[in-house]
């Protein structure tokens, strides 16, 4: 075993074992004959953060579609148009009974954070300001701008402005409505943990707003982050484009535990072949091999001085996977780019001939090429079965092959751009975010992948990352960036996980536990009485 996962690894193809009771029954939607089916719905609460967890092609937009009345669920039978009588029906005595009843009488108002942030410049155009003025119905706009850090991009022009500002925009915008049933697809991607945090906090506020009855529903893949934020939890799984069932809720801790275990209890349903598990208190101690690279301190500022990043000289250890935190605009790719050549700095001298695999944070491969045509140029070892078993299974590549580069989607491209990277033969393999846009069943299926080629190769890996749980599992050492983004940024040496996190999360004044019986790390409540004797203690990430 890779020490990722107990028994069996996660890397053979994820199969329904037992098929799920729900079956039998009729399914809340159809889209045709043999075509995708929905069973269960998730059930919206006033005041309440519900969370849905689990892979993308599932059925969560449907779902929602369904929830936002925009098409009535017809019940599997797709040859008649859905009634909500009959739904009322179905859903009578059950929790979402008094949630389709105001939908029936057109009493639910909708507002939405679309999954892919990236489209937005396509379906607008303007600038910021113009974008979000139209959004705000509570008055609250000022306030979200303030807190998301928008103001710098208010008169920048929609395309022009990045993914992470992208994304704290539609963010805003939904937020900024006044509805009664809000819908979040995904609130994480490209933000760092502090932004998502505040992300957290604003959605949390609106829900406990006594001024009016929200329902918030936010499908979200950082487990850390959803786990700080749902009060209950639907589990999503079955076959992604076929068929998808949505539990009954669970509590979060309760959802999460049975989400990584692969298997769920009050269901009686396997959905993984093996648990995925996280060391309990032990900080990984680095083993001492081999220096791969020793850097001095190093300098480099872009323009007149208007970033300005100072590394702190250190060593990368033959072998090891380096984990890299940080805020986003702190220099983290600046310093990759230095590895790489790609930028000379200003101080500092960079002695060494590493040959870099990089993959970049935002991927830009949109050539007309097709995937399979795109990966046999990278490595000879294409379509062997070695490379079949580490990288295009893992990484899920089977159903991508044909399709041309341009055509994927910001998962796929992720996948795609990963394999890419670990297939290339190199001394050292740099990760700007592989968990972007990937679903959770994705990011633990690529983090293995990850962590296996590290150790199968002996190969030297770093990787920049935001989900906590992606960097808990992969990480042997840790590399921190702390100061002020887009002024300047200072990196640390490599240092022991614990020393790491714990002057990172110091940083960002957050504390984690580990949950008691997984070991996951979970985020305490700020202000608990765990949360301030950790920090008395020094004690950020590893307690007890
Ligand atoms: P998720 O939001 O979990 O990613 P979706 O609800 O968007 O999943 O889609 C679930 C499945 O239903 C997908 O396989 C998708 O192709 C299919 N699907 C979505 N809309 C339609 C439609 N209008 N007609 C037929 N199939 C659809
Ligand atoms: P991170 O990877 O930590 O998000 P980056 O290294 O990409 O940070 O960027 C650090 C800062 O430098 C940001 O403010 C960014 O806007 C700025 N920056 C990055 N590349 C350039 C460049 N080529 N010219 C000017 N400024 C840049
Ligand atoms: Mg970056």
């Amino acid at each position: 075993t890779c020490g990722i996962c107990v028994e069996k690894c996660p890397f053979d193809a994820i199969e329904i074992i037992n098929l799920p009771s729900e079956l039998d029954e009729d399914p809340v939607h159809r889209y045709g004959d043999n075509a995708f089916s929905l069973y269960g719905l998730p059930t919206p609460e006033p005041g309440s953060v519900t969370g849905i967890l689990g892979p993308n092609g599932i059925g969560k937009s449907t779902a929602v579609h369904a929830l936002a009345g925009e098409t009535v669920p017809n019940l599997g039978d797709h040859e008649s148009e859905g009634e909500w009588d009959r739904v009322l029906d179905r859903f009578r005595g059950t929790g979402l009974q008094n949630y389709l009843e105001s939908l029936k009488a057109g009493d639910i108002t909708v507002a939405r954070k679309p999954q892919y942030v990236d489209q937005i410049p396509n379906q607008f155009d303007g600038n910021t300001r113009e974008l979000l003025e139209r959004t705000d119905e509570r008055g609250a706009l000022d306030s979200l701008v303030e807190r998301l850090n928008i103001r710098p991009v208010m008169d920048q022009d929609i395309d022009s402005i990045s993914g992470g500002e992208l994304q704290r925009v539609a963010i805003a915008a939904c937020l900024a409505r006044d509805a009664d049933f809000y819908f979040l697809d995904e609130i994480t991607p490209y933000l760092d943990i502090g932004q998502r945090m505040v992300v957290a906090r604003l959605i949390r506020e609106l829900a406990d707003d006594d001024t009016a009855e929200r329902s918030m529903l936010v499908v979200e893949h950082d487990l850390a982050i959803l786990d700080l934020l749902a009060d209950t939890l639907h589990v999503a799984y079955g076959e992604p484009g076929a068929y998808g069932v949505i539990t009954d809720p669970k509590s979060v801790r309760n959802g999460i535990n049975e989400y990584l275990k692969g298997y769920l209890d009050n269901e009686n349903m396997r959905i993984r072949p093996s648990a995925i598990t996280f060391e309990e208190h032990a900080p990984r101690v680095a083993s001492r091999s081999e220096t791969l690279i020793e850097y001095p301190d190093l300098t480099k500022s872009y323009g007149d001085g208007e970033f300005e990043l100072h590394v702190e000289g250190g060593t990368i250890n033959q072998s090891e996977v380096l984990g890299v935190v940080g805020p986003n605009g702190i220099g983290k790719s600046t310093l990759a780019k230095l590895f790489t050549g790609d930028l000379e700095p200003d101080t500092g001298e960079i002695d060494f001939a590493l040959d870099i695999s990089y993959k970049p944070q935002y991927i830009d491969i949109d050539q007309p090429m097709r995937v399979d045509a795109f990966l046999s140029s990278i490595t000879d070892q294409f379509g062997s079965s070695y490379w079949n078993t580490e990288i295009a299974q893992p990484l899920q590549l089977d159903r991508v092959m044909e399709q041309n580069l341009s055509d994927l989607s910001g998962g796929e491209r992720q996948r795609v751009a990963i394999a890419a990277c670990l297939s290339d033969d190199a001394d050292l393999y740099v990760l700007d975010e592989p968990s972007a846009h990937l679903d959770v069943e994705q990011r633990v299926r690529a983090t293995t992948a990850i962590r296996r080629y590290a150790e199968n190769h002996d190969a030297t890996v770093m990787v920049v990352d935001h989900d906590i749980y992606v960097i808990d599992l992969l990480a042997d050492r840790l590399m921190v960036f702390d100061g002020e983004p887009a002024e300047r940024g200072h990196a640390s040496p490599p240092q022991e996980m614990r020393d790491g996190m714990n002057e990172f999360l110091a940083d960002l004044d957050i504390t984690f536990r580990r949950d008691e019986r997984t070991g996951r790390p979970r985020i305490n409540k700020p202000g608990s009485q765990l949360d301030s004797q950790q920090k008395r203690e020094g004690e950020y990430y590893y307690s007890g």
